[in-house]
């Protein structure tokens, strides 16, 4: 496996896969990898010849007072990791390679989405986040880019962009890997205490208790996101921030599920002790 750290390294790699027709498949994360990060290295290895990995904190996508100094990095366990999975090349910028100026003056508007559910509780946030897939984007060329559904509305921000204005990309969303307890594999999770963990699990137990009751007929949103509500208000290490259901083609709040309409998504996001979690669930109809 190559390990690169330069923007000129990555264009000579790309352009490299190019004029040998290979295709190109780009992960980008911020490291600490986890079972998440290995099932979409391993999705983009089995559909790519040439797969780059990249590992960047970035800086633009943290608030103030947020946690992009504690985030959690370990680049020795991730090059290993990464190479296990058979990836060919990974990608180690710092901010300076990044961004040649920071912060930059011109940056990517998520547009209103950008403002809601994440996007209201980290103000610019998606903002730095599709600031930084764009310049990975443009770098690629023609590729396909893997991004988790943990990250629903990432996801399809990222794919929004992809569609306006990055036509020659393809945009693949793998399954959320979670743990034994339903609680969705993150690299935060390392910050929970042993009691923290244990409740973490609230998250997907109230995204299982909508996906029943819709099941069971109901599919008024109010009371669906009312189980997710009761869920995680029952923890009381848990503080909801939000619990709501999205129409997953445009991420529009719905009042009611459309059982012939598109599917249902369900987001929620919690604080648990001093870490914020997300997670998400496409309602099944059936
Ligand atoms: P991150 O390093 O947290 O920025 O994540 C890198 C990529 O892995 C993103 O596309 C995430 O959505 C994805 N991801 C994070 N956690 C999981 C998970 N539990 N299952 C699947 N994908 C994940």
């Amino acid at each position: 496996m190559d390990v690169i750290r330069t923007v000129e390294a990555y264009r000579e790699i790309v352009d490299d896969a190019h004029s040998q027709v290979h295709p190109v498949g780009l992960v980008p994360t911020m490291g600490a990898f986890h079972d998440g990060h290995r099932s979409i290295m391993r999705r983009a290895v089995e559909e790519r010849d040439t797969v780059i990995v990249s590992v960047f904190v970035n800086p633009l996508q943290f608030g103030e007072g947020e946690d992009y100094d504690r985030y959690p990095r370990g680049e020795e366990d991730d090059i290993a990791v990464a190479e296990a999975q058979g990836v060919e090349v990974m990608f180690l910028p710092t901010v300076e390679e990044m961004y040649p100026e920071y912060p930059p003056m011109i940056t990517v508007d998520p547009g209103s989405l950008g403002d809601r559910f994440e996007g209201a509780a980290r103000p610019g946030h998606f903002r730095g986040v599709l600031t930084v897939v764009a310049r990975l984007l443009d770098l690629s060329g023609t590729c396909r880019v893997y991004f988790g559904e943990k990250d629903a509305q990432q996801l399809f921000l990222v794919r929004k962009m992809a569609a306006e204005i990055a036509p020659r990309v393809e945009v693949v969303g793998c399954p959320t890997i979670r743990e034994a307890d339903g609680l969705a594999m993150s690299s935060r999770n390392v910050y929970l205490e042993p009691e923290e963990r244990a409740a973490a699990a609230c998250l997907h137990r109230g995204l299982q208790d909508a996906q029943h009751l819709l099941k069971d007929g109901e599919t008024d949103a109010a009371p669906l996101a009312a189980a997710i509500r009761a869920a995680v208000e029952a923890e009381p290490l848990a503080d909801l921030d939000y619990a709501v259901l999205v129409d997953d083609m445009t991420f529009e709040e719905l009042g009611s599920v459309d059982l012939r309409g598109s599917p249902a998504r369900a987001l929620v996001a919690a604080r648990i002790g001093a870490t914020r979690l997300i997670d998400n669930l496409l309602l099944a109809n059936s």
